[in-house]
């Protein structure tokens, strides 16, 4: 049976639950106290300049897409990824470093600053995935309904 539904704020997690509440039917309204829909990934314009508010790193791009793939669209319908090349560029007082845009790149980087570190940046992401697939498996896509 439809619901009329209101969600309050308009972030990642709001236009995403709202989306799925109105394709099962339901009258959904969302209320923003902000001018501008995103939350902390909201754009700011101002004298002809746009800054993103939060986000720089595209990440976990697999939820994108599944998340599109559920209203049989992809993100690529919406908006145009650009790989940068390099990742970004370090700045300190008297010296800068750049990050590569793939990992043998940015091991060689490590390498070249301290001998031995491109093993423990391997061992860092290889744990980091490991994290991501446990997230991804009994994390993310359950719901969270009470603490355990
Ligand atoms: C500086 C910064 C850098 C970041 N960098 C990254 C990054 O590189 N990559 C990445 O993936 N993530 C990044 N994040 C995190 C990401 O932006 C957030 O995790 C995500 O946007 C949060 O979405 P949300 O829907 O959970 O909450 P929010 O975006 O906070 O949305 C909550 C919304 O509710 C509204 N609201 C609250 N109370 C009310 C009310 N009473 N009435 C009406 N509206 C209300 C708020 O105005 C807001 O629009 C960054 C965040 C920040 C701040």
């Amino acid at each position: 049976m439809s619901k009329k539904i209101a969600i309050i704020g308009s972030g990642f997690a709001s236009l995403s639950a709202a989306s799925y509440l109105a394709q099962a039917g339901n009258d959904v309204t969302i209320y923003e106290k902000n001018n501008t829909v995103g939350g902390r990934a909201r754009r700011l314009v101002k004298d002809g300049f746009s800054f993103d508010i939060g986000p720089s790193w595209y990440w976990m791009p697999d939820i994108f897409e599944r998340f599109f793939a559920d209203f049989g669209k992809k993100p690529s319908d919406y908006y145009h990824l650009d790989k940068l090349s390099p990742a970004y560029t370090v700045i300190f007082k008297d010296e800068s470093i750049e990050i590569g845009d793939n990992l043998s790149t940015i091991k060689e980087t490590f390498e070249r600053i301290e001998e031995g570190s491109s093993e423990s940046l391997q061992d860092f992401i290889d744990n980091a995935k490991e994290n991501y697939d446990i997230a991804i498996k009994k994390l993310v896509y359950r719901p969270g309904e009470s603490p355990p």
